[in-house]
């Protein structure tokens, strides 16, 4: 399936693209999963405005209002977001370097699809927001040829990736390669998460085994 196809399969969402907001396109072939987050937003209106700033280099392929509603704010779902920074090594993800340092690391942007809820440290996603992102990511999966057995390791979170570099933590040095940078999109309390990983994962086993479920209406054959 041509890669171009994807943006058309997902459900419809709204595009925000006014800024400098992606990397290159990369292959569907070429990702290793999907990364989740929340963006720390205390409301989807300041969510809104924080995407639109033009200082902002951040960005994700999706992002999740509270009322599930979607919005895009990459060109296209295949360009590379700016949405996980400086992550672990692994196999599946590029490794780069670090301009002007010897310090090398996963370039999750490219590894990962980037999928946010708007959500803060202390909320909890909404059921439509997880609804969303769960049909979403069977979508993806569907795309992409992944089986259902593989969602637990590609379906990740943003904490379990991020690392401490020196870039973001010069004055670190000893925690540099460690995990700890993030915490979304669990959030403060592992028993009390944002987003429950778990939940998300099992809302994507169902939709990919449940073939009356809405992702597989509509399929080009
Ligand atoms: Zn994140």
């Amino acid at each position: 399936m041509a890669d171009t196809v994807l943006d058309q399969l997902l459900p419809r969402c709204d595009v925000l693209v006014d800024r400098d907001t992606h990397g290159p396109i990369v292959p569907l072939s070429a990702r290793r999963g999907v990364m989740v987050h929340f963006d720390d937003s205390s409301s989807d209106r300041g969510a809104l405005s924080w995407f639109r700033d033009p200082a902002f280099r951040l960005s994700y392929n999706r992002a999740y209002r509270d009322d599930g509603t979607r919005i895009r704010i990459t060109p296209s779902i295949h360009h590379a977001a700016y949405h996980a920074g400086v992550c672990l090594i692994e196999r599946g993800v590029p490794t780069q370097a670090l301009n002007g340092t010897n310090f090398r690391y996963g370039g999750a942007n490219t590894g990962y699809i980037g999928f946010a809820v708007t959500a803060a440290a202390h909320d909890r996603v909404t059921e439509p927001q997880l609804e969303s992102l769960a049909i979403d990511i069977a979508v993806v999966f569907r795309a992409a040829g992944w089986s259902p057995e593989d969602v637990d390791y590609r379906i990740v979170g943003h904490d379990s990736r991020a690392i401490f570099n020196p870039r973001d933590n010069p004055t670190e040095p000893s925690l540099w390669g460690q995990l700890g940078r993030k915490i979304d999109p669990t959030g403060f309390d592992p028993d009390n998460p944002v987003v429950d990983l778990g939940q998300l994962r099992e809302g994507v086993r169902t939709y990919l085994y449940d073939t009356t479920a809405p992702v597989w209406h509509g399929w080009p054959s």
